[in-house]
């Protein structure tokens, strides 16, 4: 039997094409998608598309959208072996993380894709993402899915969704996971990397997905300069509940005391501080250095090499849960979807 895909377009610049008399970019019609690509019937899938209304530019997109998202995968999922998540390159790394998380008993393939050039000019790469995007999602071995994880695809590679970050706003090749391989390379043949993919733990037929999304949640990028005032106002914002904070090198920060007795305070109002490097790739390591030690004595976690997008969106993950404060620790400093390697 045909795997079957779903197609849930979101927005961005994939779905844009010429009007054919005035020439301006206009919204392009997913349902319409065997008339736009015939070739795409060459497939050995059956395609499904479903448009969510109203489509977004991904700037936009708040935790609010992610909770429909995921809503629309989960009243879906036993229907379809595969879904593909057309989204606006801005934000893609953010939500597809925060899917991640969030579709918890996942062990089907979910695709994100999405183009630079929109799909109707010629000299789009959303085409080939697109196309290529649907055969990962349909790909089977043995019966099973090949990639039944979060996963974005873009420009011949796919990589774990909650690895990347948009990392150029004008090569096509926008996408990087500086810290984890890629799940597949995409050249004449698509060569998987089987061992780098996350096996599922089960195999429900439903899918079980977060429903709540903590909020409270701050990122704080350390710079030469932070002054007291503004870190102190910052760390004292009303509901503030989880601070991601991007440290310099292998994690780490000033030893000034005001630096380190601020941080400790917000810590001791029950804020949770994640550490991440604000270096596009390697980890923190909060005991190479003088600097890093102080964090964790002042009850910093680590986040690893996780990405800020990864960090981010787990934090409001696991906040969202209302667990006790030990066992939201205890979530944050381990992996749970392969977000980062300790
Ligand atoms: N602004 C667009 C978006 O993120 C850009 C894109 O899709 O590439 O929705």
């Amino acid at each position: 039997m045909k795997p079957s895909i779903l197609i849930i377009y979101t927005g961005g610049t994939i779905g844009m094409k010429n009007d054919a008399e005035t020439g301006a970019l206009v919204p392009f019609d997913f349902s319409a998608i065997y008339e736009e690509f015939p070739s795409l019937k060459r497939l050995n899938v059956n395609i499904d598309v479903l448009t969510i209304d109203p489509v977004i530019d991904s700037s936009n997109v708040s935790p609010d959208n992610w909770i429909c998202l995921a809503g629309l995968i989960r009243d879906n999922y036993a229907r379809y072996d595969g879904f593909v998540v057309l989204h606006g390159t801005d934000t893609m790394s953010y939500t597809a993380s925060a899917m991640s998380f969030m579709l918890e008993n996942l062990a089907k393939p979910v695709v994100f894709t999405g183009s630079q050039i929109p799909i109707g000019v010629l000299r789009t790469d959303g085409r080939e993402n697109l196309i290529t995007a649907i055969e990962i999602a349909g790909a089977q071995i043995g019966g099973r899915p090949r990639v039944p994880e979060v996963s974005l695809y873009f420009q011949n590679r796919l990589f774990r969704a909650n690895r990347t970050t948009k990392r150029s706003a004008e090569a096509l090749s926008a996408f990087d996971s500086n810290n984890y391989v890629p799940l597949a390379e995409v050249g004449v043949n698509i060569a998987y990397n089987m061992p780098a993919v996350l096996e599922p733990e089960e195999a429900a037929a439903e899918l079980r997905i977060a429903d709540r999304l903590g909020d409270g949640v701050l990122v704080v990028k350390l710079f030469p300069g932070l002054d007291e005032r503004t870190l102190r106002t910052m760390l004292s914002t009303e509901g503030l509940r989880g601070v991601v904070l991007e440290t310099y090198g292998a994690g780490n920060a000033p030893t000034s005391e005001w630096f380190l007795r601020t941080v400790e305070d917000a810590v001791a109002r029950g804020i949770i501080v994640l550490n991440i490097t604000q270096c596009g790739s390697g980890s923190v390591s909060m005991d190479l250095y003088e600097t890093g030690q102080r964090l964790r004595k002042a009850g910093v976690l680590s986040g690893y090499d996780m990405t800020v997008e990864a960090a981010v969106t787990k934090l409001m993950y696991v906040l969202g849960k209302e667990l006790p404060a030990e066992e939201t620790r205890a979530l944050l400093r381990r992996p749970i979807k392969g977000e980062f390697t300790a």
